[in-house]
């Protein structure tokens, strides 16, 4: 699925392959496989190490036995990070629910991916409670509502404009008394200055952790947004400890590489990754999987 929906998939992997098959690897050629990495938004330092291991091995294999599409996949999978733990945490400990707190900039997918999250969930048979922390917009808390009926699962909300705080209080005080398996937390993502979405954050955090720890970060970004989001995520990944990537929007107009850039830059890993807009277009990321749907 993610090869049918990855946004531009295989086309990177075909220019990459042209190049790495012709008869002479020349200083050219090396240059336009760089370019076509930076375009792909893989990043300067990632697209340097990728380009040097794949002059190496090409050069040590020789031209005659070098497979290059096997050792343009291998050294894409040890790019994208294999290693990484990639396992979405959702339990919590002592008979308490896991909890999710999920953050980002406004427009990046943040209630799209609650609800769809809220959607595996249940599929995997969880009790799952949903918390529209982000008070400041009326819509944000109405759209919540609507995935909650459309997932069957229950969505705390406070008062317009109310203590964000609060509400996330409220909805984890609620998983414990219930027995709740998983409570996911969607909050706000006003981009005001840092300062405030420190405090902001903080504190939603604190009061969860009165009850039940936070058992997962998840900092939703829109892979369309490529160098630009990186740079907002950042700030976000400064002010609360994020845990994993919710990368969206990979069926748009998003170049793949960005999910190498975003893990460099912000030393997590992608653990999901948004395919449409419907309640089963989340998909868990598979490095693999996914440098498989690049190369076509
Ligand atoms: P929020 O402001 O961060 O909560 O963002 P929303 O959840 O409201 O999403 C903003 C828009 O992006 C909506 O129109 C969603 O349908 C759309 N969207 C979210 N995730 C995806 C995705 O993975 N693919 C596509 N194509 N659209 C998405």
């Amino acid at each position: 699925r993610l090869r049918q929906r990855l946004a531009g998939s295989g086309t990177l992997g075909r220019g990459l392959l042209g190049l790495l098959s012709r008869d002479q690897l020349d200083e050219d050629t090396w240059e336009a496989i760089e370019d076509l990495l930076l375009g792909a938004d893989i990043g300067v330092q990632p697209t340097q190490e990728l380009v040097e291991r794949l002059r190496t091995r090409m050069r040590v294999e020789g031209d005659a036995t070098a497979d290059a599409r096997s050792v343009l996949r291998e050294e894409l999978i040890n790019l994208v990070d294999p290693a990484m733990d990639r396992a979405l945490h959702v339990t919590g400990a002592d008979g308490n629910p896991g909890v999710i707190l999920v953050v980002g900039v406004n427009g990046t997918g943040k209630t799209t991916t609650v609800g769809k999250i809220a959607r595996i969930l249940v599929a995997e048979d969880r009790s799952v409670l949903l918390a529209a922390a982000d008070t400041f917009r009326a819509a944000a808390a109405d759209q919540l509502g609507t995935w909650g009926e459309r997932v069957g699962v229950e969505v705390v909300r406070g008062p317009e404009g109310g203590d964000p705080a609060s509400v996330a209080f409220d909805a984890v005080k609620e998983g414990v008394d219930r027995g709740i398996d998983t409570v996911v937390v969607d909050t706000a993502g006003r981009l005001q200055n840092k300062q405030g979405l420190m405090d902001e954050l903080g504190k939603v955090k604190r009061v969860i952790e009165k009850q039940s720890p936070v058992t997962e970060v998840l900092l939703v970004l829109d892979a369309t947004t490529g160098q630009n989001g990186l740079i907002q995520a950042k700030v976000f990944s400064e002010v609360v400890d994020v845990t994993g990537i919710a990368l969206t929007k990979l069926d748009g107009s998003a170049k793949g590489g960005i999910v190498v850039a975003v893990q460099r830059q912000l030393g997590v890993p992608v653990k999901l990754v948004g395919l449409g807009e419907g309640p089963d277009d989340l998909a868990p990321f598979d490095a693999a999987a996914f440098v498989d749907a690049l190369l076509g």
